[in-house]
């Protein structure tokens, strides 16, 4: 499933929620493996790329590559 068309919204919650950390970490990218995007909450397909993030405080994430994209830009505007 592509990133949800609400992914900036929902992305935008957790990030003040704090289900979704700050910006920052180690990061890798792979096929989709059919879980849940953490941002947007729709699955990212086999078909699609994944991207995996550990965040400083150890947990683990998982994105689309446009989901990585909007948690990156909102994520710095909160860093200001
Ligand atoms: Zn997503």
């Amino acid at each position: 499933m592509p990133s949800s068309p609400d992914a900036a919204e929902k992305i935008r919650d957790k990030l003040v929620t704090g289900r979704l950390p700050d910006v920052g970490g180690i990061a890798f990218t792979g096929v989709g493996t059919r879980e849940i995007c953490d941002g947007c909450d729709s699955a990212i397909l086999s078909e699609e790329l994944e991207y995996e993030l550990e965040a400083r405080d150890r947990r683990t994430f998982r994105f689309h590559v446009r989901c990585v994209l909007l948690w990156q830009v909102y994520g710095r505007q909160r860093d200001r």
